[in-house]
């Protein structure tokens, strides 16, 4: 069957690409080898509670914002929100810290009393730089695509109209809060939001939306949901359970691909999957192939979290209002992913807000542990889930589990009518992202901002998601589908910023 595009995986990435293609007449099949699509904005039902893999809102929801002026453009239903406004409770080494949704810096000097300038400090910091992220009134372009020059003159501007995001905002974010406070409880309660080694921005990002963000009332299988019916209407087409095996190249170019049970789709190609697997998938013949795998060979990857998710009866224990319970240790600032075990790992509990005619409280809790955790989760170098993984799982939820009841009581835990682990292999296995990355590549100060590039070393193979500009999350992911249909479109005269700009003067 012969595609103008044919995209590799149906995450938010692949179908945003997808959409924009489509919109502009391409004809275009997304192959996905999931049931569902969404790739890690999909969500799953157990004993008829609705869990997401971990999202637990997103300001990008908000009117005016990415998503919904992007399914606007693709001519999408809207995903009707509802806001999360619940408090937070952070424990840290065992001592309780509460912050009031839209009360942060009152919360925090309230409990913090003897360290208030240095909390004016850092929120100050945080707000100045979150403001400044979102100064500019358009979509900054690929640092790559800028001539010697432009790039210069960005680098100028950027030390002009962006201070604090140069002087914090891309530094680690644990350099940023060891020069500004020497209060490791302070600095924890900071950490605790997403505590992974990152830059500050991703910390004055999250803590500056924390009480903005939105929830999908259906779910965030929604969003997902929106953008294929879109893509759908535009005369675009998505398989599911159809997973690709192989990429065919022909004279130097990719020409299409072969799926698991031998179907040939052609066209040309892009990819919504990692590139470490997407790369697999071209044969060994293709000289660029080695080329394109040493290139990322070093690159270091985000470190990703095992899942516990946890269906909690109300009924028996309430969680009042709040949003999120995390139980961390001042020694978790100073940690790496590596370094964490399943009785030392910070463990952040999302509460959700749940789905109408759900029974029972869906709860999310994300813990750092890496990949390689015990011999890769007691699969060996064969990665193969036995006997060994499973009795590994169910060591380790029953270590969270306990450290969960130490802080909540046993009244949480027998309340708890539904539990189960997923592994980095889990995250891996679904998506095939790789070692089960939810962030695409690390975002410490030493990697973040190098970018892979859209455009492959082979003709007509791309790349979309969020291993390419501008990175991780699912406003991001979609931005890199705005991105490479513009690089397409270029060449047809469209000039797809203009247009976006028009349909919302
Ligand atoms: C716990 C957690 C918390 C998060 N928190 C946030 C947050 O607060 N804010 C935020 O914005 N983002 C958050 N994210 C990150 C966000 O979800 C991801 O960055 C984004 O969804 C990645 O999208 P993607 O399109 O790049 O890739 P993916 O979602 O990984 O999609 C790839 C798709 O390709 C498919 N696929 C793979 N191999 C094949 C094949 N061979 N053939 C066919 N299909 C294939 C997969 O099944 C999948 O559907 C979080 C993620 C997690 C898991």
């Amino acid at each position: 069957m012969q595609y103008d595009y044919v995209v590799i995986g149906a995450g938010m990435g692949g179908l945003s690409v997808a959409n924009f293609l489509a919109k502009y007449g391409k004809k275009v099949l997304v192959l996905e080898k999931h049931s569902i699509p969404g790739g890690l904005v999909t969500s799953f039902a157990r004993r008829g509670v609705h869990f997401d893999l971990g999202i637990l809102g997103l300001y990008e929801l908000d009117e005016g914002q990415t998503i919904p002026q992007f399914l606007e453009f693709w001519g999408a239903s809207q995903v009707p929100t509802r806001p999360l406004r619940g408090n937070l409770k952070c424990f840290i080494d065992g001592t309780e810290f509460d912050i009031e949704a839209g009360k942060v810096r009152e919360s925090l000097l309230e409990q913090f009393p003897k360290n208030r300038d240095d909390v004016n400090r850092v929120l100050d910091i945080m707000h100045a730089i979150n403001k400044e992220m979102h100064s500019g009134k358009e979509a900054p372009e690929p640092p790559y695509d800028m001539t010697l020059f432009q790039l210069v003159k960005f680098g100028m501007n950027a030390m002009r109209q962006r201070p604090m995001f140069m002087k914090y905002g891309n530094k680690d974010a644990r350099r940023v809060l060891d020069s500004l406070t020497t209060c490791d409880e302070l600095k924890t309660a900071v950490y605790s939001k997403a505590p992974y080694p990152m830059v500050f921005m991703a910390f004055a990002y999250q803590w500056s939306v924390y009480g903005e963000s939105r929830y999908p009332v259906a779910g965030m299988q929604a969003i997902p949901d929106a953008a294929v019916e879109s893509l759908r209407n535009q005369g675009g087409e998505l398989k599911l359970n159809a997973e690709v095996a192989e990429i065919l190249i022909g004279n130097g170019r990719a020409c299409g691909v072969r799926t698991t049970d031998g179907s040939v789709y052609r066209g040309a190609v892009i990819s919504n999957v990692s590139p470490q697997f997407t790369y697999e998938w071209i044969p060994d013949t293709v000289a660029a192939k080695a080329r394109m795998k040493a290139a990322i060979a070093r690159r270091r990857i985000f470190e990703p979290a095992a899942a516990l998710f946890m269906a909690l009866d109300e009924s028996r224990y309430s969680l009042g209002d709040l949003e999120s319970i995390s139980i961390v240790s001042t020694r978790d600032y100073r940690m790496t992913t590596g370094e964490y075990r399943p009785d030392t790992a910070p463990i952040c509990i999302n509460v959700y807000p749940g789905i109408e005619g759900d029974e029972f409280r869906p709860l999310v809790a994300i813990i750092p542990i890496s990949y390689e955790y015990h011999n890769f989760w007691e699969t060996e170098a064969g990665r193969k889930r036995g006997q060994s993984y499973r009795a590994l799982k169910q060591e380790v939820e029953a270590t969270l589990l306990h450290r969960i009841e130490q802080h909540l009581g046993t009244g949480f835990t027998n309340a708890l009518v539904h539990h189960e682990l997923s592994t980095p292999l889990t995250f891996e296995r679904y998506t095939y992202s790789k070692n089960g990355s939810f962030m695409g590549w690390s975002i410490t100060q030493r990697d973040y901002g190098k970018f892979l590039r859209q455009r492959t070393d082979i003709d007509d193979l791309y790349l979309v998601g969020q291993w390419v500009f501008p990175g991780f999350g699912v406003a991001g992911v979609m931005a890199s589908g705005y991105y490479l249909a513009k690089e397409i479109l270029k060449s047809d005269g469209v000039d797809l910023k203009k247009d976006f700009a028009k349909f919302f003067a």
